[in-house]
Parts: structure tokens; sequence; C-alpha cells
């Protein structure tokens, strides 16, 4: 299956994809990791895309597209794929369309007060990179990672100030996706503003899985 996960930053859908790929066994692939990758390697690419992501920015649609494309091509994507932040431009969108047809593209909504309170209170593990949250998931010791007690640390791009750029980002560049695909037939919604079980569930319905 050919799925995309669309929706704002903070919906979840590295989260939910995650799951989806757990059920269906295809991969998934999210550019935002791929790029974060590059970034802690220190790649040529990394080190271009590095301050634009820190601000919240779109990182050019060119250099996304030519990531993907090569990620794309690699066998395991060859009968199936998850994408999970890309495409996020409708010139990205018309670039997948000629790489590739879909089946499905799974539009994720909620309140931005909401999506605010979930990207600013996420914290990670320099150390293991173990993921909480400071409302929804906190460690047992408050800044302190359960594992092995490093100080947690938010994403650069977690910041108020990057959260509500890239929520004006989401809104210009990537919201008209959302006609986009509903005008190629291919778009469903689905409610993200409950607890991941529950959204997971609307999902398997969609999918019919
Ligand atoms: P994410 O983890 O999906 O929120 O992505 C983190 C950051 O990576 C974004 O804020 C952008 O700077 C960059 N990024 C990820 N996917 C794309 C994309 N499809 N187009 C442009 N920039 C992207």
């Amino acid at each position: 299956m050919r799925l995309i996960f669309l929706g704002p930053p903070g919906v979840g859908k590295g989260t939910m994809a995650t799951r989806t790929k757990d059920l269906l066994g295809t991969p998934h692939i999210s550019t935002g990791e791929l790029f974060r990758e590059n970034v802690s390697k220190g790649t040529p690419l990394g080190i271009k895309v590095k301050t634009i992501m820190e601000r919240g920015n779109l990182v050019p649609d060119e250099m996304t597209v030519a990531m993907v494309k090569e990620r794309l091509d690699k066998p395991d994507a060859s009968d199936g794929f998850i994408l999970d932040g890309f495409p996020r431009t409708i010139p990205q969108a018309e670039s997948l369309s000629d790489i590739t047809g879909l089946d499905f593209v799974l539009n994720l909504q909620c309140p931005s007060e909401e999506l605010i309170k979930r990207l600013t209170g996420r914290r990670f593990c320099p150390t293991c990179n173990r993921t909480y949250h400071i409302h929804y998931m906190p460690p047992k010791t408050e800044g302190r990672c359960d594992a092995d007690g490093t100080e947690l640390l938010t994403r650069d791009d977690d910041s108020l100030e990057a959260v509500k750029n890239r929520l004006e980002v989401y809104t210009k560049s990537t919201e008209p996706l959302v006609h986009w695909y509903q005008k190629h037939g291919l778009l469903q919604n689905v409610d993200a503003s409950a607890a991941p079980d529950g959204v997971f569930e609307s999902i398997r319905k969609v999918l019919n899985r």
C-alpha cells in the first residue's frame, strides 16, 4: 500500500506512521528523520539544511525531492511505503506524482492550541534518544531520562518561536495540499485530536485493516 500522512506539525504523523508500518509491514519514510540523520552525521546535505530546520522553515523542494526519490528507489519500497512529512508543497506533490501513484492520503486534523501544547512539551534524551512529553509522558524524575538519568533536551525546532513559525509555514505551503489531494480523489480526513489508540483505530477503519 502506498500511503501519505498529511497534517500539521505535532498532529502525530510520526507516531501513527510507525504504528501503520507495524500493521502493514511497509517502510516508514520520514523526511524530517532523514534530514535529522544527515544533520547529526554532518553530511554535506546536513550542513546545508541545519539552520533551515532549526528555524522551522522548509528545505528547498529540489533537495527534498532528490532525497525522497533516492529513498523510494530502494528495494524495500517497491511494494509500498508510508510517507510522513512529504510532500509539504504543491511542487513536491507534483514531483511525487511523476514518480509513483498513491492509494491513500490520510489527512490528520487537530486544533492548533493542542498542536502547540504537544510540540513545546516534547523532550528527548541526547544519550539514548528516548522521547518524553512533559504532560502526556513525563519522566519519573522531572527533566531526567528514566533509562540513564541524562538531562532531557528540547529539539531546537520545538521552541515556542520555531513552533509558531512551523504552523505558519504549514498553513501557507502545506495546507493547500489538502484541497489538491481531495481534487485527486485520494484524501481521507482523520480526527487526530483524540488519544493515540483512538486515532489509530480510525486509521485502521480507513485502511480496512
Ligand atoms: P518534521 O520532523 O517532519 O517536522 O520535519 C522537520 C524539519 O525537516 C521541517 O521543519 C523542515 O525543515 C524539514 N522537512 C521535513 N520534511 C520536509 C519537506 N517535505 N519539505 C521541506 N522541508 C522538510
